[in-house]
């Protein structure tokens, strides 16, 4: 419970408009995109908005002080409970440290402050030529620091890297209060142990994220959006496979099956051909001149491997609404049902296609329908799940479904998270596929840099 001593406390640094504590207000705090119904029964004690790093620094001293937790906030749209206040505490609100701080075209390096929005980043600096790849499908509202603190990737992933490649430098507050810097200003760095990573994808349970330099890269001058469209699911994985075998290297290599095709065009109508069982996104990028090279190899190749239909954009303007429509696709599975659950798992290429199969399969034995959207270049799918959460019996057989989905993954060879996360949603798991000895180092670490545990606490394990 947060008592009056810690408001005054937390009053001493931030104005009073700057801090939340009604009871209403601290309730919009207690759920992330996990929606997860468990999690509503747990509310933060109090939500502060951050300015500064100073500021950060002296709540992070308030909260050690008091043995309470602190759990960073961006758009709070990660999918696993990871900024949910489990055992109460301060949530910190990044939505303020919003600012572009510096691009720099000599150095391609781009300085932010964590509650920068990924989409108005990446328009910022396409405005100058420049490109920053990593695109949760949700970019328009995910900040910089939600997406290292999950290492977030997206379609173009297959080409060009999650989060991780592109982070040089951060400016990091501890556990104790104290300022660090991980990297430096450079390409390479090879100085010592590579700090940077750890705090990458580490959910905000190691230290909060004040500061990062990304690294940018050239826009490719032109690209093009290939949908292509299979009557079954099986042919658009063995195309894919033959894509990547034949080392054609296009930016994306996304998927859809039959239910998230006609879920999406029916809330997002963009002209989906919805009587086939699967359609690739492929989309490929580079020197304009390159572009009708790349698509009539592609092309080919799709099909020889059985594509009913092939269309492909013919401007900008068609591209993006292809993309939006597949972007769109976790929204519109909320027509279906009052909740939407989603999921990342991967496996090594080579198991997709059983993968895809045993989801569908196991979600039709539970009489759950499911929407299956993924990065199939990386290996990665995401089953939507829409879900009536008041229905116990069909949250009975969706946990058991997702379990199972788990266990499939890891007898594929895979893991339970590409891109997402585990936050509270997978950590009853996570001991299937990072062994003891490898977890038990990672508690360590975590008690190293907190040894209070008051970083986002009981998120990963
Ligand atoms: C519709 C939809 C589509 C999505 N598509 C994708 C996708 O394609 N690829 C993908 O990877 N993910 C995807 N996600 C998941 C989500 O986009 C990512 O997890 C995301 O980048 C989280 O950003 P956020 O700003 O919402 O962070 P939040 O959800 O607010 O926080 C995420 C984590 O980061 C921590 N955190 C936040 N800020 C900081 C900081 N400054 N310092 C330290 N820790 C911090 C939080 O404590 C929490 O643990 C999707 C989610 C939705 C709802």
């Amino acid at each position: 419970m947060l008592t009056s001593t810690l408001i005054k406390e937390l009053n001493k640094v931030l104005p009073a408009k700057d801090i939340l504590s009604s009871i209403e207000e601290r309730y919009v705090y207690s759920v992330d995109a996990s929606n997860n119904p468990q999690y509503k029964t747990t509310m933060p004690d109090a939500v502060v908005f951050v300015e500064n790093i100073e500021q950060v620094q002296k709540i992070v001293q308030i909260a050690n002080k008091q043995m309470i937790p602190i759990i960073c906030r961006g758009a709070g749209t990660n999918t696993v409970g990871a900024c949910v206040a489990t055992p109460g505490g301060i949530i910190l609100n990044f939505s303020k440290m919003n600012k572009i701080l510096e691009i720099n075209p000599k150095n391609l390096t781009a300085r932010v402050q964590p509650g920068v929005i990924v989409g108005d980043l990446q328009k910022e600096v396409e405005k100058i030529g420049l490109f920053y790849p990593p695109d949760p499908s949700n970019l328009k509202v995910s900040t910089i620091g939600g997406s290292i603190a999950q290492n977030s990737a997206g379609a173009r992933c297959f080409k060009y890297g999650a989060t991780k490649d592109y982070i040089i430098d951060m400016l990091v507050v501890t556990a104790n209060a104290q300022l660090i810097r991980t990297g430096s200003n450079t390409i390479k760095n090879a100085t010592g142990y590579n700090l940077g990573s750890l705090f990458i994808g580490s959910e905000g349970t190691l230290g909060i994220v004040v500061e990062a330099t990304v690294k940018l890269i050239p826009k490719p001058e032109s690209s093009q959006v290939i949908m292509a469209y299979f009557d079954t699911v099986e042919d658009s994985i063995t195309a894919v496979n033959k894509i990547i075998e034949n080392q054609l290297f296009p930016a994306t290599i996304d998927f859809m099956d039959k239910n998230a095709i006609e879920t999406v065009e029916k809330f997002y109508p963009a002209g989906l051909i919805c009587d086939k069982d699967a359609a690739l996104i492929i989309e490929i990028d580079g020197y304009e001149t390159s572009l009708s090279h790349q698509r009539n190899t592609l092309c080919e190749i799709l099909r020889e491997n059985n594509a009913a239909n092939i269309q492909y954009s013919t401007n900008t303007t068609e591209s993006e609404t292809i993309w939006n429509a597949r972007r769109s696709s976790m929204a519109a599975c909320t027509k279906l049902k009052p909740n939407v659950t989603t999921d990342d798992i991967i496996v090594p290429r080579n198991n997709l296609a059983k993968l895809v199969k045993g989801i569908q399969d196991i979600c039709a034995r539970h009489n759950l329908t499911v929407c299956l959207v993924g990065h199939v270049g990386d290996g990665s799918v995401h089953p939507q799940i829409p879900i009536d959460y008041n229905d116990k019996n069909e949250y009975k057989h969706y946990k058991i479904a997702k379990s199972e989905i788990y266990h499939l993954a890891v007898k594929l060879g895979g893991t339970l998270s590409g891109e997402h996360g585990i936050g509270l949603e997978k950590k009853a798991f996570i001991s299937q596929v990072v062994e003891g000895g490898a977890l038990d180092y990672m508690r360590q670490i975590k008690k190293l840099f907190d040894p209070n545990n008051i970083l986002n606490p009981y998120k990963i394990f």
